[in-house]
């Protein structure tokens, strides 16, 4: 029997009518039974991380006025769809839970990593216990399957016992059950709420998907797919209809946020059919991620991707390579995102994002022992299965650019991207502009 798991993101579930849509969708795609994986309702993490902020300095009153402002919200979705009433017995305890965390974190003037995961399930498990009701499912809870280690806030899945835990998962699906799941959560060895890192239930879905064997998983967002570009700042970018898992992989890893980075791997292993598709318009394009690339002619460029908000680290010739591979190590166990260490006999360069307090704090220390530190970086990728038999194509796209400053190449193992550095003030005008040569007049 096929097995598909579906995800439905943040804005997928942010109101009742998208609710509503969502619940068309699964009704079409699982008529057999399946698994669906949902976000937090649109917005409730940030909130629910400002009023996390606000308890830790001590602002008690502004955290409990966001998390109320959260339960309004909730409230008016499951009004909205007839279900408040279906919902509450679930939902009562998880507000509360939230109080009482919230309440500790102000009482010790302190938040930790652990405490403040344990305040973001709350908003997973509202919401997939709402979804339950409104797809006529079962609520399941990740925590069940999804084992990770004790990194809070960007934990890594162990994925032997995470197989094991999702066998009898595999049984109940193909028996013709209906779950509905939390994306981003896991659990530790000791049973610990964990999360996977901002916008994780992508990755949640494709763990999932591995471990019960799927032979499809479906990301349901808000685009027709995976774009040529960020449409925020490319508004004429078009669906992939078609990208290998190379491609994806790159792309992601270079900051396109509609696919998690770290959610390719599992169908690099397990082989499973990825698609991306826009729960506004079911019927629309798609894209179709495929273990096999595509076939592309030479030098073609498939889409341009960034990310913002990266620090370098120099290191003089001097220094050796032992002090760069410490401070990327210690930087990417506090949760760093790693986007270059490049060396050369002149010196060694670290590009990196913090991403976590944890991170922000190791580079801080690194910063004050003396070492040049600049912030104000982006990072921006081409990306296309071109670039394999056409490397070179990558520098005359660089060329286009003229006269913007470009501050280093990121060279790694990848074949199909090439990265390089600009100022990040410089982004709103270089990503256009590298669309357009690189992608758009092909
Ligand atoms: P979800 O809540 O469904 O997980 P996200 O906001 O995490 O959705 O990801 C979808 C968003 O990613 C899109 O709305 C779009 O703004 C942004 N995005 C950035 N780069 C790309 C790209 N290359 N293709 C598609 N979307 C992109
Ligand atoms: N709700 C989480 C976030 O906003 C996870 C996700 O949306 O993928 O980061
Ligand atoms: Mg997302």
């Amino acid at each position: 029997m096929s097995l598909k798991v579906l995800k439905f993101g943040g804005s997928s579930v942010g109101s009742a009518e998208a609710l509503r849509r969502a619940a068309a969708i699964v009704h079409d795609e699982l008529p057999a039974g399946g698994l669906v994986v949902v976000s937090a309702l649109r917005g409730t993490t940030d909130r629910i991380l400002d009023a996390c902020a606000a308890a830790t300095r001590g602002d008690l009153p502004v955290a409990l006025a966001l998390r109320q402002a959260m339960e309004d919200r909730h409230h008016e979705v499951a009004t909205e769809l007839g279900l408040l009433e279906a919902v509450r017995p679930t939902w009562n305890p998880l507000f509360d839970r939230l109080d009482q965390l919230l309440t500790g974190m102000a009482m010790l003037g302190e938040g930790t990593a652990r405490g403040r995961d344990a305040a973001l399930a709350v908003g997973e498990t509202l919401s997939a216990n709402l979804a339950a009701h409104c797809f006529q499912g079962s609520f399941r809870d990740v925590r069940e399957v999804m084992k990770t280690d004790a990194r809070f806030g960007k934990a890594r899945p162990l994925l032997e016992a995470l197989r094991t835990a999702a066998a009898p998962w595999r049984v109940a699906l193909e028996e013709g059950a209906l779950w509905v799941t939390q994306g981003f959560l896991g659990a530790d060895p000791d049973g610990t709420t964990t999360t996977l890192g901002r916008g994780g239930s992508d990755t949640s879905a494709t763990l999932l998907g591995e471990a019960l064997g799927a032979d499809e998983v479906q990301i349901w967002t808000d685009v027709d797919g995976v774009l040529t570009a960020d449409p925020s700042l490319v508004p004429e970018a078009r669906p992939i209809p078609q990208m290998s898992l190379g491609e994806a992989e790159a792309l992601s890893a270079f900051g396109a946020k509609v696919l998690h980075a770290d959610s390719l791997a599992p169908g690099g292993r397990a082989g499973f059919r990825l698609v991306v598709a826009n729960t506004l318009r079911p019927g629309a394009s798609r894209t179709v991620i495929l273990p096999q690339p595509p076939p592309r002619p030479a030098g073609t460029i498939t889409s341009v991707a960034y990310k913002e908000g990266i620090h370098l680290l120099r290191f003089p010739a001097s220094a050796g390579l032992e002090p760069p591979l410490e401070a990327a190590r210690s930087l990417e166990e506090a949760g760093a995102l790693r986007f270059g260490l490049i060396s050369s006999p002149a010196g060694t360069l670290l590009a990196v994002r913090p991403e976590t307090h944890a991170a922000a704090e190791v580079l801080g220390t690194l910063a004050a022992s003396g070492l040049a530190c600049e912030s104000g970086w982006a990072v921006v990728a081409l990306v296309g299965e071109g670039l394999r038999t056409d490397p070179v194509a990558a520098l005359r796209y660089l060329a286009t650019l003229g006269q913007e400053p470009v501050g280093g190449l990121l060279t790694g193992s990848s074949t199909v991207s090439i990265a390089f550095l600009v100022p990040e003030a410089r982004l709103a005008e270089i990503i256009p502009r590298l669309h357009q040569h690189c992608v758009q007049e092909r």
